[in-house]
């Protein structure tokens, strides 16, 4: 079978334990590879690597760095049908979606950070006739990023690529579940000549080598992606020594749909924001609010489609929703699912695990769930349950959908449907949420910041934020 290994210092590399975890096939519920259960002393080799690597690495030329980064990006282009099926079996997502989306997506977030870094101008100040000021912005030096596994390579190059490309070297961590894009992707860095250092990969588990990293004292920026609960516990390790933080964590996300929406529009995007790669989409819609007056027709014709769906082997063109990532997260989703029913909630279609007929037989799939006849302030309408789970709710006023809305610690993304101009802007205007999309979902600009707001997170990724996030703003003065 299959072993994985590190990427240090530019070698695949074994960890130093020797040590291997079982990495799962989650649609067949089967052990298929193994990856390295690496500890801190591969942290410790990785960053020294990593600072060895970065006089030279920040100090090579942009459009020298940007080439390298940019072949990087071609290579995931050529290997798109390797990198997608190995991403669909790692985490249980429809071949299709991985294809469609989550690879070429990660090319683009390299090709977009590669070419960013070479427009970066930096800011002057004149006071009055007194003195010039000017700002410059540095590489912060060996940074530390960790991903989680819903988007595996998608959100691994959307923390590394602005990093490499503002000149900092990297210690990377990928979701335990989720290894195996990482560890193809290491092989294309080798293969397009990225020097040794400048990216080192350290596979494992989030309490060893997560938890090494970010308490790693020459790792000076920490960017993170996941629950809001590791969230937490890495705030609490690195924020007494100081060390820039990102922080990208869970939501709960409000789809609020007003009567005046098109309906076509509103129903056919509410499908996918609920249930696209099974609901594990940190901006997945898991709450639906209703104005009253569609309230009936939407949930009829929403459960409708619902039931359309179909679940099943990920690498069939036909599977809409494949497996969840794990048995454990399958059975947290299902808890959920008797928690609602316990907090009175009707569950509208959906509601169990679904047995796929032959190789899947194993599998971890959840039929895509409704639920309705609960109220905003119970847990099932206050958690994430990041699974193909959601609730419809109806609402009265715009009042009543923006309180709902804004009622769960969480802030990260929102959706409103209307073809109401003034209300599309008054509504999102007073959403509690890092990204509003109106009319739409999931589109996203590269350069705009992202990032959550309350317990969604803290600081912004994406764009010149990213960019900003791993340097240094130094301001000169000078007298004239
Ligand atoms: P986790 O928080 O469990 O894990 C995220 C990463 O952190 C993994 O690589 C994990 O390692 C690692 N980790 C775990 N413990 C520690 C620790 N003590 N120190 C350092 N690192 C640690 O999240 P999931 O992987 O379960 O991802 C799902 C979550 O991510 C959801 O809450 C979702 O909303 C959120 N998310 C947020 C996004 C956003 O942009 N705001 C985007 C996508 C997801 P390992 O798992 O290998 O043990």
């Amino acid at each position: 079978m299959k072993k994985i290994s590190n990427y240090i210092n530019g070698q695949l590399v074994s960890p130093q334990s020797g040590s291997y975890l079982d990495n799962y096939n989650p649609a067949e519920g089967k052990v298929y590879s193994y990856l390295p259960d690496s500890d801190s002393l591969d942290v410790a080799e990785a960053t020294k690597a990593a600072q060895a690597a970065f006089g030279a690495w920040s100090s090579t030329p942009l459009a020298n760095r940007a080439a390298v980064l940019l072949k990087i990006a071609d290579l995931i282009g050529r290997d798109l049908d390797k990198l997608a099926l190995a991403e669909s079996i790692d985490q249980g997502k429809p071949l299709k979606l991985a294809k469609s989306m989550d690879i070429p997506r990660a090319s683009a977030n390299i090709r977009f950070f590669a070419t960013a870094a070479m427009h970066v101008s930096s800011e002057s100040h004149l006071m009055d006739e007194v003195a010039i000021n000017y700002t410059t912005r540095t590489p912060i030096g060996v940074v530390g990023c960790i991903s989680p596994w819903n988007l595996p390579l998608y959100l691994f190059t959307w923390k590394i690529a602005p990093a490499l490309a503002a000149g900092c070297t990297v210690v990377a961590k990928p979701s335990e579940l989720t290894p195996m894009t990482a560890f193809l992707f290491s092989e294309l860095c080798i293969e397009a000549g990225l020097p040794a250092g400048v990216l080192n990969i350290v596979q494992g588990v989030g309490a060893k080598v997560g938890q090494a990293i970010v308490e790693h004292p020459t790792i000076s920026a920490i960017s993170f992606t996941g629950g809001t609960v590791t969230g937490k516990k890495i705030a609490a390790t690195a924020a007494p020594m100081f060390k820039k933080l990102s922080l990208e964590l869970g939501g709960k996300n409000p789809n609020i749909i007003f009567a005046d929406c098109d309906f076509e529009e509103a129903i056919s995007t509410s499908i996918q924001s609920s249930f696209s790669n099974q609901g594990e989409i940190c901006l997945c819609g898991s709450r639906i609010l209703v104005e009253r007056g569609l309230y009936e027709k939407f949930l009829t014709e929403f459960v409708k489609r619902t039931n359309e769906l179909v679940v099943g082997d990920p690498l069939e063109e036909k599977s809409r929703l494949g497996a969840l990532v794990s048995e454990a997260h399958m059975q947290k989703v299902l808890s959920y699912i008797e928690l609602a029913k316990q907090e009175g909630g009707k569950i509208e279609c959906g509601g169990s695990r679904v047995v796929v007929v032959g190789r899947c037989e194993a599998g971890y799939f959840v039929a895509p769930t409704v639920i309705t006849g609960l109220n905003q302030s119970c847990r099932t309408n206050q958690e994430e349950i990041f699974g193909p789970v959601v609730t419809i709710m109806p609402f009265d006023t715009e009042e009543e959908a923006i309180e709902f809305s804004n009622a769960t610690a969480y802030g990260l993304s929102a959706t409103i449907w209307t073809t109401n101009l003034k209300r599309s802007h008054r509504v999102a205007h007073k959403l509690k949420s890092g990204i509003v999309w109106v009319n739409c979902w999931l589109l996203r600009d590269l350069r705009t910041p992202f990032g959550g707001m309350k317990q969604s997170g803290v600081g912004r990724e994406g764009g010149w934020e990213a960019m900003k996030f791993f340097t240094e703003a130094k301001n000169v003065c000078v007298k004239i």
